[in-house]
């Protein structure tokens, strides 16, 4: 009689949207043996923040299966109206002030993304999981690779033995540290000079203090400050409306400092120059919960690979990007199908550091032009609104800069994903 192959054991460090993405695509194939390693107490996702998915991410999700892509319909995600966005201008001393500068639209009127909390969609993506294949209260703290696998250390003194190792644990990443640590160069994430104020807050009361002039349609509202940038728009069926307020900042963060408190006079000059609108987010701000905090944008520079051996990184914590083309969780869930489509074909252990070769050979390029894309975008976008003198120019730069991130076709990355596979 036959002796079954012994599964193949994963380690996924991180219950984030890329974690969960990954072991979702890891346990629909039975020789797989994936289990998620979550420091935190519960996996839940973090409660302020709103995100959006785009076609490509929406795509992605399906590819894994379409199982995924219907969470995101349980997270009481809005469907975004044609246009997806629109952009004005904040500044009260320019000359298109409180004017529309540009329309950001998806080619097909009835796919262009979606808007929900993330804490939401995580918690659904966490519905469709095995709850015996995630564990909770689990940092990882050292890793250590060897000819037959790879030893995980936690910090409750416990440590594991598996196949393969991938870290989904977001911008601080210790697997990235672990996969990185033989690449001379310096690979820490960097701070992006950029702090922000965000609150998910009732519509009504939004509406009750900016008016309904803008928020009645369910699109995403980008306004341009002088040194600052505010973003309103709906999530949660439209029933919460979610305020961001970017600023840019001479400050040094370290890189333990996630967010920072802030004072209702230092609230009133980030927000000065951006006329009514400005004091309509300062009173819906001032009105949550004090002491206020900001939180601080950071990136990685871009690394020359995203594995090593039996080890690999997904998500924020191979290519954590900034957010102003709002793409970095939809790279993160198209990391996750190629990985989960290449460890398909995984069938012995030993397999295993030529899938994630391939892997790095098929991200890095793609991941790495988004993050391009979206530092580029940051520089237009929180620079000085001055640089809008001619709405045409600026129109010029702005648009087209979605379509190779929207529009790629995902189906021939996963069938070129294979075939490098095979042919290492
Ligand atoms: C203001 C803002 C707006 C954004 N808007 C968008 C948007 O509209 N669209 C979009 O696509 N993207 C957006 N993004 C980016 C997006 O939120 C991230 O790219 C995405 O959430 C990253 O997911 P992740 O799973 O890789 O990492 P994370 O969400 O950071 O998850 C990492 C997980 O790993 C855990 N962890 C960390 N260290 C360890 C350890 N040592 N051991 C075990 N577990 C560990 C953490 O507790 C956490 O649960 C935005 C980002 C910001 C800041």
């Amino acid at each position: 009689m036959a002796t079954e192959s012994p599964k193949i054991k994963i380690a996924i460090i991180g219950g984030g949207i890329a974690g969960l993405s990954l072991l979702f695509g890891l346990l629909k194939h039975p020789h797989l043996e994936p289990t998620l390693y979550e420091a935190g107490p519960e996996i839940a996702g973090d409660e302020g923040a709103g995100i959006g998915l785009a076609v490509n991410a929406l795509k992605a999700l399906e590819l894994i299966d379409p199982e995924l892509r219907k969470a995101v319909l349980r997270a009481d995600s809005v469907a975004l109206s044609m246009p997806v966005a629109k952009m004005m201008m904040a500044d009260v001393d320019h000359l298109y002030y409180g004017k529309e500068l540009l329309e950001v639209s998806a080619r097909d009127e009835k796919n262009g993304g979606v808007l929900f909390q993330r804490s939401k969609f995580i918690s659904e993506l966490f519905k469709l999981v095995p709850s015996t294949s995630c564990r909770t209260n689990k940092k990882l703290s050292r890793v250590s690779e060897h000819e037959k696998g790879v030893t995980l250390y936690f910090e409750d003194g416990t440590q594991e033995e598996v196949d393969a190792l991938i870290g989904g644990d977001g911008i601080h990443s210790n697997v990235k540290k672990h996969v990185l640590r033989d690449v001379p160069g310096n690979w820490d994430s960097f701070f992006c000079h950029q702090y922000f104020y965000v609150a998910l807050i009732p519509m009504a009361k939004g509406k009750e203090v900016l008016g309904d002039q803008y928020l009645n349609t369910l699109c995403q509202f980008c306004w341009l400050g002088k040194d600052n940038f505010l973003i309103h728009d709906p999530c949660n069926n439209g029933e919460t409306l979610q305020l961001i307020a970017v600023n840019s900042t001479g400050e040094t963060w370290d890189s333990k400092e996630w967010t920072r408190e802030k004072s209702l006079s230092d609230l009133k000059s980030d927000l000065s120059g951006a006329g009514d609108l400005g004091m309509g987010f300062y009173e819906l701000l001032s009105s949550q919960q004090q002491p206020l905090t900001v939180r601080s944008t950071w990136e990685h520079p871009p690394t020359p690979t995203y594995s090593s051996g039996r080890s690999g990184i997904l998500g924020d914590a191979a290519h954590a990007m900034q957010p102003w083309q709002a793409a970095g969780a939809g790279q993160a869930i198209e990391d996750a199908m190629i990985l989960s489509t290449l460890f398909s074909e995984v069938k012995a252990a030993s397999e295993v550091p030529s899938a994630l070769k391939a892997y790095t050979e098929i991200r890095r390029d793609r991941t790495q032009y988004v993050q391009r894309m979206s530092q580029e975008m940051g520089t237009f976008l929180l620079g000085d609104s001055n640089l809008v003198k001619d709405v045409d120019a600026f129109r010029k730069i702005i648009l087209g800069r979605w379509d190779e991130m929207w529009y790629f076709d995902l189906e021939g990355h996963r069938k070129q994903a294979i075939e490098l596979m095979k042919a290492s």
